[in-house]
């Protein structure tokens, strides 16, 4: 496969001009290259020669060549600086270059963070409109209408699963209270059947560790105990048990940890309380009736796809037979709140593929349906795999989007929450749809940041949510002298929160034998 180059100096500029280019240079190879790059990695590029190139001058100007053209780019608004405006200003530059050399634009303009929905959210926590957020969209990052009325609608959906217009109107007046205030839990089980091709999660194989399970049940339990007071006397508002594949557990280790988890924690059937049982070839009827016994609000099977060929290629073990066969027993048991998650742009799948796999979900009809675009992971297995047959195999286009979409509303799923991440094939986002009243909390908590996240387990990451001690108070509201939503987003205190984390140890054993530390860790960022 050949490699495609592009140069970028200062280094600084990196993240941003390779986000841009490899989001309209999708099926490019790109290999950037920096001043600081290895001597022989700048030999091959110079021999093969750079298919774009930008270098930021002491003048200020930046010089640029693509596809063998030059020009130079001056900047009107900004200079080097001020690093965010003139960084903006060249991104902007470089979009309508790219734009017109590939006759598109990319849905989500310019943005690149894993958040795009948050100026929405912001603007509608503090009482803007939809018009003043679409305009910060669209003139700053030139994101398409539809994704500035998607971001708009999902933040709207983010604040009615946080509890309501209340909450605006209670942190308006100062006052705390509802979500803010709260916290939710997350136990990590970090094993799975085996290793799908694009995983970049906390997440071993089984089979090497099947010695290890009790042992590691034993500390998460230790762990969970051990934080007890921390929120003392207070329930929180949702748990997630996620991974890996917490099924990939037996049933008596899923029982252990969700009786501490109701000891400790007094969840209870009325709290949200989702269990990732993630792959059909981890689910069984006693691992079910462990978690119904508890009341398990809400379950996970995902297929991901329901086509067998994909399936083998992916290395997902479990057939697509198997997956219907196990939503079908989750649905005889009686969960009645159980979601589904597919990937858009899997090798090999185009619209064919994807119709089939819509049209099964939609006679299965789960209540809630997070549909992904495949993210191009360079530390998966995926990333060895596109070294070795390259890009072609990938398509993610509008009328694939479209189906996922169609699929959802057919079954009266209405998309709740969306977040992005690094190399998403085509750009696009991952979306989640639920039927109304069944969205799940969690997944907005850690979409918006909005509450802290007690997280247990090998490789989670705790967060610690507070409202920021030099908030400003008003400033926050809608009044006649508040700023605009880009000044507000700038000032860098839009959401009055500081968030500040601490993460435990990714490989089972240094989990299990550090575990004091880890708790340690933990006390002191909540204290
Ligand atoms: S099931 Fe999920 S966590 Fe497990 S290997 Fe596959 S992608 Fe990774």
């Amino acid at each position: 496969m050949n490699n495609t180059y592009v140069y970028i100096e200062p280094e600084k500029f990196l993240m941003d001009v390779l986000a841009l280019l490899r989001s309209f240079y999708a099926k490019l190879d790109i290999k950037p290259v920096v001043p600081e790059s290895r001597e022989d990695v700048k030999a091959d590029a110079e021999k093969a020669g750079y298919f774009f190139s930008v270098k930021v001058m002491e003048d200020g100007n930046a010089s640029v060549s693509f596809k063998g053209n030059g020009f130079v780019f001056s900047p009107e608004k900004s200079s080097p600086d001020d690093f965010t405006s003139y960084k903006k200003e060249l991104c902007r530059k470089l979009y309508s270059v790219f734009k017109e050399d590939t006759g598109r634009d990319l849905p989500w303009g310019m943005m690149n963070g894993v958040r795009p929905t948050k100026p929405a959210f912001i603007a509608a926590m503090s009482g803007r409109g939809k018009s003043e957020s679409d305009e910060y969209y669209k003139s700053e990052y030139l994101v398409t209408d539809e994704k500035a009325d998607m971001s708009w609608d999902i933040a709207r959906s983010e604040l009615n699963v946080l509890g309501g217009c209340e909450h605006v109107e209670s942190r308006c007046s100062g006052d705390r209270r509802g979500y803010a205030g709260g916290y939710s839990v997350y136990i990590g089980i970090p094993f799975c059947p085996s290793r799908c091709l694009y995983c970049s999660f906390t997440a071993y194989p089984l089979a090497a560790f099947k010695d290890s399970g009790d042992a590691y049940v034993q500390a998460l339990t230790e762990e969970m105990k051990a934080c007890s007071q921390i929120f003392p006397g207070k329930a929180p508002d949702s748990v997630y048990m996620g991974g890996g594949t917490p099924t990939a557990l037996n049933a008596t280790q899923l029982d252990r940890i969700i009786s501490v988890a109701e000891d400790v924690y007094f969840a209870g059937p009325s709290m949200e309380f989702t269990v990732e049982a993630g792959r059909a070839d981890s689910i069984t009827e006693d691992k079910l009736k462990v978690l119904k016994k508890h009341g398990i609000s809400r379950i996970s099977v995902n297929p991901q796809t329901f086509n067998q060929k994909t399936l083998d290629l992916i290395g997902r073990k479990a057939t697509a037979d198997e997956t219907v066969k196990a939503f079908n027993l989750a649905r005889e048991m009686g969960f009645d709140n159980i979601n589904m998650d597919i990937i858009l742009g899997l090798p090999g799948e185009g619209t064919d593929e994807v119709k089939h796999t819509c049209e099964v979900i939609e006679k299965l009809r789960p209540d809630s349906l997070t549909v992904h675009s495949l993210a191009l992971k360079r530390a998966s297995f995926l990333g060895e795999w596109i070294e070795k047959n390259g890009h072609s195999a990938f398509t993610n286009t509008d009328e694939i989007q479209s189906l996922a979409r169609d699929c959802a509303s057919n079954i009266g799923l209405e998309p709740y929450y969306l977040y992005r991440q690094k190399d998403m094939s085509g750009g696009f986002e991952n979306i989640g749809y639920a039927l109304p009243g069944k969205e799940c909390l969690y997944n907005v908590v850690m979409m918006e940041e909005v509450q802290s996240v007690l997280a247990f387990g090998a490789g989670t990451i705790s967060k610690k949510v507070v409202p920021a001690s030099n908030g400003t108070g008003g400033r926050f509201c809608r009044s006649t002298d508040s700023p605009s939503l880009g000044e507000l987003i700038r000032s860098g205190d839009a959401l009055h929160m500081d968030i500040s984390r601490c993460e435990n140890f990714k490989e089972v054993g240094d989990y299990i034998n550090r575990l004091p530390e880890l708790i340690e860790r933990k006390k002191e960022l909540f204290n």
